[in-house]
């Protein structure tokens, strides 16, 4: 039986791109700001000078891997076909940076793997994991949204929620 074919979102998801923008407002603001002040707010929203951030150089190069994601995207790795998949277009400094961030962090994923698009309506696969309900709405197969606090007491009664990798791994393996 061939594999079944999942899909992996890259920022919010393998990326912990939160503490990059903790980090990045209280250089600016000098307080950081609390997870209870972001909590279910869009990114721009939570963060004024979002926008400024994620062009920022760096931003995706040092962002933090998210706990847990390289044990479990390598067990998965086994068990799927695995695609890395992330709107980069949006912001094309990102592509190298991504790439190098992806080559540091997981080096066991080959380039056939990476797939960084436009729109996700594009693509095609059995299951896709994704913070952002954009993504997940249009896809085909089974959708799995990881909680971030963007996402945070939104609805999400198309989609299963996950709080953390080992909750993925409760649910794929
Ligand atoms: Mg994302």
């Amino acid at each position: 039986m061939s594999k079944k074919r999942l899909l992996v979102d890259m920022d919010g998801v393998m990326a912990d791109v939160y503490q990059q923008f903790f980090k990045m407002d209280e250089e600016e603001y000098g307080v950081r700001k609390t997870l209870e002040q972001v909590l279910g707010k869009w990114e721009r929203e939570a963060f004024k000078n979002e926008r400024a951030y994620v062009t920022r150089k760096g931003f995706f190069r040092e962002a933090p891997v998210m706990e847990g994601s390289i044990e479990a995207v390598k067990l998965l790795n086994d068990k799927f076909e695995l695609f890395v998949v992330s709107a980069a277009m949006e912001f094309p400094n990102s592509l190298p940076e991504k790439l190098e961030w992806l080559a540091e962090h997981f080096p066991f994923l080959t380039w056939h793997q990476l797939v960084f698009c436009g729109l996700k309506t594009i693509v095609k696969g059995d299951i896709m994991i994704d913070d952002h309900y954009r993504n997940l709405d249009h896809f085909t197969g089974r959708t799995i949204l990881f909680t971030q606090p963007h996402n945070y007491g939104h609805d999400d009664k198309h989609h299963e929620r996950v709080h953390s990798w080992k909750e993925v791994l409760e649910k794929l393996l």
